[in-house]
């Protein structure tokens, strides 16, 4: 689980996360949607480590890690701009994290291959990032994150950079990669659909502050404030 408790963040004299409290449950599918500007990507961030809170804490199967260096937190992050290695090739790329960890030659060739055929990149694994597709590239980044088997696994609008046919496709890879991992899925995105159709609830944020969290048919039928509807498309 992840337990978020008073989290908050200021930046000088914003308040660019207002404090938030947030139970996620094991296996969950959570996507955060809100306007831009509103604190998605800060949450993540917090909850990832990436960044310090003002306030509060964050904790991971009731371990406080609000102090917990990025690494030692048993999640991984998807960016929107996959940050791969240009000058290691696909198998390094997807290999880094457990060479990290130190994991043996055998054993990281055995979990480097089992991800790479989940994610259909075997061909590819000689290649370099500059030489793939921009929906293969996000597909080695996915790879890289869930290599290590986190727990939690945060991605933040992972694919916004692609065009709308590989969404839909990703979309369905998402969907059974949770099913497969099992892990516990925060997802932030922009796309309605992507929001309906991958999460179990949806957090709905404004302003730096969680509006309402909800499955996404209750939110639908009854968004509790015009931008929660205004977020999920919902006629209100
Ligand atoms: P988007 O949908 O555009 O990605 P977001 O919801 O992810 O938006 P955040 O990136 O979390 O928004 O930013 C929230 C607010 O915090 C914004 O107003 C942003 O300008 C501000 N902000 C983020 N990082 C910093 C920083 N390091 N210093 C000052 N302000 C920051
Ligand atoms: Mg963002």
């Amino acid at each position: 689980s992840v337990d978020i408790q008073g989290l908050a963040k200021r930046f000088g004299a914003s308040d660019v996360l207002r404090p938030t409290d947030l139970h996620i449950a094991d296996g969950e599918f959570v996507v955060i949607v809100g306007p831009s500007g509103c604190g998605k990507s800060t949450l993540l961030r917090l909850i990832a480590g990436l960044e310090e809170p003002s306030a509060g804490r964050v904790l991971i199967d009731g371990r406080d890690v609000t102090d917990a260096a990025p690494a030692d937190r048993e999640l991984a992050m998807v960016f929107q701009s996959y940050a791969l290695y240009p000058h290691l090739t696909v198998y390094e790329n997807i290999a880094f994290p457990l060479k990290v960890a130190r994991l043996g030659k055998a054993e990281v060739r055995r979990r480097v291959e089992e991800v790479a055929e989940a994610l259909d990149l075997l061909p590819l694994l000689a290649r370099r990032p500059k030489a793939l597709s921009g929906g293969q590239r996000q597909r080695v980044s996915i790879a890289r994150a869930i290599v290590r088997r986190p727990k939690v696994l945060l991605l933040d609008e992972p694919l916004s950079n692609l065009d709308s046919a590989l969404r839909v496709k990703m979309r369905h890879e998402f969907a059974r990669l949770h099913q497969q991992l099992g892990s516990t899925m925060i997802y932030v995105t922009h796309d309605q659909l992507e929001a309906m159709t991958l999460a179990n609830r949806i957090v709905v944020m404004s302003a730096g502050r969680v509006e309402q969290v909800a499955p996404p048919l209750e939110l639908y039928a009854e968004p509790a404030t015009l931008e929660v509807a205004a977020a999920i498309g919902s006629p209100g």
